[in-house]
Parts: structure tokens; sequence; C-alpha cells
């Protein structure tokens, strides 16, 4: 099984925006804060799993966070996130990669460099962004994160689960989405190769961007979101990436059965 955790919620903005007063950013239902989009992955052994496979399981891979958005350490804090053991990169807009500092804490914890994986465009764009990591000065007072990069070409496999990459179009920019499983996660994106359909194909849980009802040249709109759920057959669909513009009650009650709004500290548990 495994146990996904909605980090972020929000728009780059994030909701409430800064000096906003529409409704809401003024809501006062919790579901209406949104931090930047992150979700964690936790790998959770079967009870019935042999003994073996369990202390295998528990000595390898088990938490796998998508993207170090702004907001890390306070969703760190506000989901109890005490370990990480893997990262997943699905672009660098500042949204998504900004929290990338508050991972330092975790390599004391965990007393270890954390893997990385992004494609390679997505990688030397980190590098880029973040020299002072990458080529570390030679003084370091606060310390630097401690990440060890691995380029994805194609599928691979974290704590016994395969991780299939799903190249997806954000605008014209080329991003990552991630299916494990029957789950996928498809953060920031407006177009869907039919390559990548195919590689879908028998998602039953599904979190996807939908920004807001109205079109966008970089983000699935609510409609265009529903379409690609109601494609794909899934189970269930939750839209992340929400801006201002939709509220979490009124707008999930006017969704189809099975697709509503994701929101901060959502947890969804997928059978593999
Ligand atoms: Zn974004
Ligand atoms: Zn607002
Ligand atoms: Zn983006």
């Amino acid at each position: 099984m495994i146990r996904v955790t909605v980090l972020g919620s929000g728009t780059s903005h994030g909701v409430p925006a800064i000096g906003c007063d529409c409704d809401v950013c003024r809501s006062t239902d919790p579901r209406d804060k949104r931090t930047r989009p992150s979700i964690l992955i936790e790998i959770v052994p079967a009870p019935e799993a042999p003994a073996h496979m369990t202390t295998r399981l528990a000595s390898a891979v088990r938490a796998i966070l998508i993207d170090t958005s702004t907001d890390l350490r306070t969703q760190a804090l506000a989901n109890n996130v005490r370990r990480i053991d893997a990262i997943l990169f699905t672009h660098t807009h500042a949204d998504h990669v900004f929290g990338i500092d508050d991972v330092r804490r975790f390599n004391q914890m965990q007393k270890a460099a954390i893997p990385c994986f992004a494609d390679p465009g997505t990688l030397a764009s980190l590098h880029r962004m973040f020299t002072y990591i990458f080529e570390p000065p030679k003084q370091v007072g606060g310390g630097l994160p401690q990440l060890s990069n691995f380029p994805i070409a194609g599928a691979f496999s974290l704590g016994g689960v395969e991780i299939v990459p799903i190249p997806l179009f954000h605008g014209v920019l080329p991003v990552l989405g991630f299916r494990l499983g029957s789950f996928a996660y498809l953060t920031d994106c407006n177009r869907i190769p039919d390559q990548s359909f195919a590689l879908l194909d028998g998602v039953k849980t599904l979190i996807i961007d939908a920004l807001r009802r109205r079109p966008h040249p970089t983000h699935f709109s609510v409609g265009e979101a529903a379409a690609v759920a109601a494609r794909l057959g899934v189970e269930r669909a939750y839209f992340t990436h929400i801006s201002h513009d939709l509220g979490h009650a009124a707008t999930t009650a006017a969704l189809p059965a099975g697709v509503e709004l994701a929101y901060d500290g959502l947890v969804i548990e997928v059978a593999e």
C-alpha cells in the first residue's frame, strides 16, 4: 500500500494570496489554506508480508518527497514528516524547488545525503539555480543540503515500488509527472502526449493540476483536468495547484462523483 499526503495543494502564490480580500482568501475553511505544491508518498509494507520482506522494506526507501516546495519546512512541521528517503523533482519553477534548503534538517536527522531523481534538464537547472549547493563555497555557515543526484532515463524502482516518469507539457516546458502502481501525480501541466496517456493506462487514483476555471497557457483548467480524469477512467481524481479562484466546498460540490479538490493535509491510501 502507498500512503499519499498532499503537503501543498496551492498554486505558486499560495492561498490566501498576499494582500487579497477575495472570498476564498478570506475563507475560514481550512481547506482553503493552500501552501505551494508538493506531496509525500510513504511505502507501507503489507502486514501479511513475510518478516524478511518487511525488514528489507523498512531498511530501504519508504518516504518519497515530490518537489521541495517553498513551504517545505511548514509542511513538514504540519504533517510531522520526520524522514525523507528520496526526492523526485517535476521541474524547477520556484514554487517547486525553493524549499530545498530545508532538506538540511533531514540530512542531519538521517546522517546521510538524500538521493534526488529528475530528468537531466531539471538536474542541470537545479545546478544553475543552486550553485552554492553543487559547487559549495569553502566556508559554510548553516550547512548545505546534501543531495546525490540521479538522472531519470526511464522507469526505476524505490523501496520495491516501480516509479514511472510521465512526460508532460507545462506550456512549452517539458516536465515530469510520476506514476506508482495505480496512482499518478501530474502537477504543472496542460498537455499530456498520447504516449504518456498510454503510460497512465490503468491508473485508478489521480492527482492532477487544475488551476482555475478559465483556461491558462501553462496549467489545466478544472474542465480540462476533469476531461483527463474521464478519459483515463480513474476511480478517484483530486485537483491540485489550485488558485484563489476556487473555493473548496463550492467547487467540489459542482464536480462529478469521484472528483474533488485536494487540500493541504489530505491523506490518500492506494492499494498497489
Ligand atoms: Zn507550480
Ligand atoms: Zn484571493
Ligand atoms: Zn511550474
